[in-house]
């Protein structure tokens, strides 16, 4: 019998079809783990045994491990629980991958899945429960903030707060009192506090739906094709199966939400959003999201957009020839005699912008590529001190990049180090000099794509990268190599990086061919 953990609710938040697919599909056709994800777990492990030095090390605080013995055995859950039951009733100040259990309710008819709850840390705080003048808070250690960041900031992540509600849930159990907070203990050693509540009507109705899901019903979920897919080994599975069906999903923009808006309005593949009559759609999708269906923001033009992108994508799935697109405005971009287009190559998860790389074509020279990287000997400050200069160097020089993350990293740079911020804007401000060609695409293209990713859009259009395992994660994996000692590492990192800059030019000449 499969039981509901933590990382389903974790899953669920990203992708609710995924729950369903770890829980019913066949492992064996599960995609090889990705560079990625394999980094991602690395330093996940890297800085769980760092963190179990911190609490192992707390002055005046006892700390245990609960031996994780076989977690698919019903018996050594229970024998894993009754253990972290006695650890908690003698008031260990830390206990680490206590295991909590709900066992399911089961009569004749069904059997209800075993909850297993494994928080990283199980930390004894202030307070009142049955065995004493102390209760307990869920702790889950990561190798990130320990919150979300998004365009408008950092927030709370949805994800963790499921996970560790899902702990308190089970904690509640135990304690007999509800369970109020629980805390991220971050890649920088601090606690992020998050407020739970068990009693959420949508947290038990998730439960509830995970529960049918282990019973083998999909509760009208399906595959969504979207960033998230590759992150997740059912990858190819997905996209198989969302291929053969033409899903709605293979379009860029078209998520979850408006996906199941579309199939409420009778819409259920391409060819009936390729085939539909606009005005009446129109006309529909009002009355869908007046009902709560799509988000309040989609327009008319995004609806219309759709329609255009699905044409599209049956025009190149019935052609040899690739190519398919629509340019809906001539670019106008400057015409000058020196332009740069600018890639930075970071690692999220440890925070460290270690490369920033330039294609710079200026008149009467040969393109080259210019880098400013973060060696051995040359920290991120002295980097992004070196990028300062060199934006100040190019005053009034149109600066390409592709996508937000440029200017949201330079601005990160900006804070940590109390750059200039009048050079900042000079580029990255209202009326400076850098174009985000990503905007441009998204706001003004129509492609047969479900990603407007630079490799996605400039491989469509023929661009090609030398190296085959060319990708971010493999150039940061690249990078620890280096800082290893791998010294050619770095070339390869460089040869990347100058291409996705070269990339980045290529979709502007592109454009301005095209139109
Ligand atoms: S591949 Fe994508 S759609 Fe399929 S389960 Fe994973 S995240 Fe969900």
């Amino acid at each position: 019998m499969k039981h509901i953990t933590a990382t389903d609710f974790y899953n669920y938040t990203k992708c609710k079809f995924r729950v369903f697919m770890d829980k019913n599909a066949d492992p064996n056709t599960q995609d090889k783990v990705n560079y990625f994800l394999e980094l991602l777990w690395k330093n996940g492990q890297a800085h769980e045994e760092k963190a179990v030095e911190y609490f192992k090390t707390q002055s005046g605080c006892d700390f245990v491990e609960v031996a994780s013995g076989n977690v698919e055995d019903e018996e050594s859950l229970k024998k894993a629980a009754r253990e972290t039951f006695l650890y908690m009733k003698n008031g260990v100040h830390y206990i680490y991958q206590g295991v909590l259990i709900r066992e399911g309710v089961n009569s004749l008819f069904a059997r209800e899945p075993m909850l297993v709850g494994r928080p990283d840390i199980l930390m004894r705080v202030d307070g009142n429960s049955p065995f004493g003048k102390y209760t307990y808070v869920p702790v889950d250690i990561k190798a990130g903030k320990g919150k979300d960041e998004t365009d408008y900031g950092e927030r709370l992540s949805p994800s963790y707060t499921a996970q560790l509600n899902f702990y308190a849930l089970l904690l509640e159990d135990v304690l007999k009192h509800a369970v109020k907070e629980g805390f991220i203990f971050n890649v920088h050693n601090q606690f992020v506090k998050y407020p739970l509540s068990t009693n959420d009507p949508k947290f038990k109705d998730v439960l509830e739906e995970m529960k049918k899901m282990i019973a083998g019903d999909a509760c009208g979920r399906e595959q969504v094709i979207s960033s998230t897919c590759g992150m997740c080994q059912w990858q190819s599975t997905c996209l198989k199966k969302a291929q053969e069906t033409n899903d709605l999903s293979l379009l860029f923009y078209l998520g979850e939400k408006m996906k199941f808006g579309l199939y409420e309005v009778e819409i259920k593949n391409m060819e009936e959003l390729a085939q539909a009559d606009i005005a009446k759609l129109l006309l529909k999708v009002q009355r869908a999201k007046r009902a709560g269906f799509f988000y309040p923001s989609v327009t008319d033009e995004l609806i219309k957009s759709l329609v255009t992108r699905a044409q599209l994508y049956l025009q190149e799935k019935s052609e040899d020839e690739h190519e398919v697109f629509i340019i809906r405005k001539t670019p106008d971009f400057p015409k000058v005699p020196k332009e740069i287009h600018y890639d930075i190559e970071d690692d999220p998860m440890g925070e460290t912008v270690y490369m920033h790389g330039f294609w710079i074509i200026e008149e009467g020279k040969k393109p080259y590529y210019y880098a400013i990287v973060a060696t051995r000997d040359k920290t991120e400050e002295e980097i992004s001190r070196e990028l300062w200069s060199f934006f100040a160097a190019n005053e009034g020089v149109p600066i390409y990049h592709y996508s937000g993350h440029e200017k949201t990293t330079c601005r990160k740079l900006m804070d940590k180090y109390k750059l200039s911020s009048d050079v900042f804007d000079r580029v990255f401000g209202k009326g400076g000099t850098a174009i985000d060609l990503y905007d441009w695409v998204v706001a003004n293209t129509d492609w047969p794509l479900t990603s407007y990713g630079l490799k996605a859009i400039c491989k469509y259009t023929g661009f090609k990268w030398s190296a085959e395992d060319a990708g971010g994660a493999n150039s940061i994996s690249w990078y620890y190599e280096y800082l290893d000692g791998k010294d050619e590492m770095m070339e390869k990192i460089l040869t990347y990086n100058k291409e996705d800059c070269m990339a980045t030019a290529h979709m502007k000449e592109w454009l301005e061919e095209h139109a």
